[in-house]
């Protein structure tokens, strides 16, 4: 059976890489992403369906149901990442100005729009189009269990709002959870935001010595959206090499 996927975020890194997987299955697929340029090179690569949307974006997610088969049987809510590294963290140190509360409640508002906000939406807006036996998958992080910041905050409630998804959807058949990544090398993200030194601090908290990679993200996606884990929901499944036990 061919399956229709919608992968948000689909233009980079993880997203990329589950576009592969799923198209390689022999699924149709479409991605989503805020810039036309990386999805149009993934549609290339994969055959993949792209479509821009800001999943932050009400009146673009109603546009973006124009562009969706009219039944979804997997859903991976991907779109995200650290949107803010000022966060400076809950109070050490800090005095109370008006600057500061104005940074903090920036840095929380921006993760919260980019790694809970875009996948709570979205689900609302394909809501009525998941099909039974079908999945939703929420791209978590490690950051949810360690603690940082605004963006383990988000990531956090991501993974608690799935709970809520989950025991609704179960009477449609539909399964919901969450896959956690640790330390993805290979993204935009990795490659452009962090210092070798924290990079080589974040390999070295792993119990396999390495970061894990995007394909190792999609296949466990590919997992849970597969006939043997009809019976798994409501759960988080940490692909993070061991990491979140060493810390
Ligand atoms: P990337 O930055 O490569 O991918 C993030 C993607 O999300 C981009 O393609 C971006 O496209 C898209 N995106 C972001 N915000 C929006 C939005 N508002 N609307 C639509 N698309 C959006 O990083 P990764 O591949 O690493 O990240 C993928 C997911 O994995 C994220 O949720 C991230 O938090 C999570 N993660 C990653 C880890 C890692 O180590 N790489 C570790 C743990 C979790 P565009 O800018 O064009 O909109």
């Amino acid at each position: 059976m061919t399956r229709d996927i919608l992968i948000t975020g689909g233009g980079t890194g993880i997203g990329r890489a589950l576009a592969r997987h799923f198209a390689d299955a022999g699924d149709r697929v479409v991605v989503t992403g805020r810039r036309p340029g990386p999805l149009a090179a993934v549609a290339r690569e994969t055959g993949a369906r792209a479509a821009v949307c800001d999943h932050t974006d009400p009146v673009a997610l109603t546009a973006l149901l124009a562009e969706l088969p009219a039944t979804l049987d997997v859903l991976v809510n991907n779109a995200g990442g650290n949107t803010d590294f000022t966060d400076p963290g809950p109070v050490t140190g800090l005095e109370g100005t008006a600057a500061e509360l104005a940074l903090c409640a920036r840095a929380f508002r921006a993760n919260l729009d980019a790694n809970l906000l875009t996948a709570v939406l979205t689900t609302r807006a394909v809501g009525d189009r998941l099909a039974p036996g079908g999945a939703v998958i929420q791209i978590g992080s490690i950051a949810a269990d360690q603690g940082a910041g605004s963006y383990g905050a988000a990531k956090a409630a991501l993974t608690t709002w799935n709970l809520d998804l989950a025991a609704e959807l179960g009477a449609r058949d539909i399964t919901a959870n969450v896959v956690s990544p640790g330390y993805t090398g290979e993204t935009e993200f990795f490659r452009d935001r962090l210092s070798d030194t924290r990079r080589e601090s974040l390999v070295a908290a792993t119990a396999t010595g390495r970061a894990g990679t995007p394909q190792d993200i999609a296949a466990a996606v590919g997992f849970l959206a597969s006939p043997g884990a009809r019976h798994i929901t409501g759960q988080v499944l940490h692909v993070n090499g061991g990491a979140h036990r060493t810390r």
